[in-house]
């Protein structure tokens, strides 16, 4: 017996919810989030991942959604439109849906990628994340214990994973009576773990610690500006800010710098990117390019090579998320742009940069205009400037989606 299959099955009775008008209007265009103020009236408190019916103002059928009693987004939303079963089969489709998306993936020689997206992909609040054998489930909702039971058969017949790892939210982990005596980090299914597990993304070899990890143990959506970054790096001296495990850095070393520095504040995630590097040295071009590692604070080891007259002919800067909230937007603006400003100090004379906001409460206009703005301040106006996005493991599928932006311009 499977450690989900003995959790509590959903509620057989059904949420009903009418919608106040402003809510109407918003989930007529499909967003697939209802908070608690957009309800008009409700018939119950359900149990979290109950099958909630949304009804509109004159009382016609909306959709269809998950209940979330302890989220402020009370319903996530599944479908909108007529009645249909959200049985173990929508699930199925869904899932298969989601694969199909990310087909052309396992002929690039990638076998680390996001499997399911979340609200991009129709299922609000999960997300699944595949390191080869490996996948790691991280849910952000309660609403998706019960449901465990449905969501994992279809991923199994899938791809056969040979072991299950179940992350949880912040949030998540503190409702301890939604999660059934689920943890952080268990095991649901296979062999434990003793340390890292190996993927390849284009035919490079990463590895993640899918339990103490950063995310679910790497940043699978920088691949494809991880590639563009290997495109233009041939005979560079490299610098890596937050580099984490060194992704960036070690498509920079395939695609022939001279050198790399990774920088990054976490001890752990630069020696994984030591061991990274190590396990790729059956690449020439990775073998011959001369890898520095420094732990320091970005701002502070910025400032300090600077000082000391390093020069970088491409800088990655790629720092965590500064604005989770709006009310943050200011100092995370103020943020980007002191980073950038340093990073132009160590960027040689008409070099690439490349610097990228994770933040999804900050646009890509705003980004782009007030990054353009610093760095024709500086002196070092961006030249043939390009904003690229996510890869496509990561789809788009409502406005909070599009978190990731990342510039690619000389200065
Ligand atoms: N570029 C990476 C992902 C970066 S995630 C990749 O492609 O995989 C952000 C990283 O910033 C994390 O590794 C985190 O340890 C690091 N970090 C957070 N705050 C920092 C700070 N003030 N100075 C340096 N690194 C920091």
């Amino acid at each position: 017996m499977s450690a989900w299959e003995e959790l509590p099955q959903p509620g057989d009775e059904n949420v009903t919810i009418r919608l106040t008008r402003q809510a109407e209007r918003v989930l007529r265009k499909g967003h697939p989030w209802l908070f608690d103020q957009g309800i008009e009236n409700q018939s119950h408190r359900g149990a979290p991942g109950d099958l909630t019916v949304i009804f509109d103002s004159k009382r016609k059928m909306l959709g269809l959604g998950l209940f979330d009693p302890s989220s402020p987004i009370r319903v996530k939303m599944l479908h909108s439109g007529k009645p249909r079963p959200i049985d173990d089969a929508f699930f199925a489709e869904r899932i298969a849906q989601a694969l199909a998306r990310r087909s052309d993936l396992a002929a690039t020689g990638t076998d680390g990628y996001r499997v399911l997206h979340g609200e991009n992909d129709g299922l609000p609040g999960l997300v699944v994340d595949r390191y080869a054998g490996t996948l790691v489930v991280k849910l952000y909702s309660g609403i998706w214990v019960p449901r465990l039971r449905q969501v994992l058969p279809p991923l199994f017949e899938a791809l056969g994973p040979e072991r299950v790892v179940l992350r949880l939210s912040r949030r998540l982990q503190k409702q301890s009576e939604e999660l059934f005596g689920l943890t952080e980090g268990q095991i649901l299914h296979g062999p434990l773990l003793e340390g890292p597990v190996e993927f390849k993304e284009n035919h490079l070899s990463f590895l993640a610690d899918p339990i103490r990890g950063q995310k679910t143990g790497f940043f699978l959506d920088q691949r494809d500006n991880r590639s563009r970054v290997g495109d233009r790096a041939s005979g560079k001296s490299v610098l890596n800010v937050f580099s984490y495990s060194g992704g960036f850095s070690l498509y920079a070393a395939r695609g022939g710098a001279r050198d790399v520095l990774s920088l990054d504040s976490s001890q752990p995630a630069l020696d994984a990117a030591v061991q990274i590097f190590a396990r790729n040295h059956g690449d020439p071009a990775v073998a011959s390019c001369q890898h520095e590692i420094l732990r320091a604070d970005a701002f502070e080891g910025l400032a300090a090579l600077a000082e000391q007259g390093r020069r970088f002919d491409l800088v990655v800067i790629d720092p965590p998320a500064f604005a989770k909230r709006e009310a943050e937007i200011p100092a995370a603006s103020k943020s980007y742009a002191r980073l950038l400003r340093l990073g132009l100090q160590v960027l040689a004379p008409d070099s690439d940069l490349v610097f990228a906001s994770c933040s999804s409460r900050i646009s890509a206009e705003l980004f782009e205009a007030r990054m353009t703005e610093v760095a024709a301040q500086a002196g070092r106006p961006f030249q043939d400037l390009e904003v690229t996005g996510h890869a496509p493991d990561h789809p788009i599928g409502f406005a909070e989606g599009a978190y990731l932006k990342c510039l690619f311009a000389r200065a």
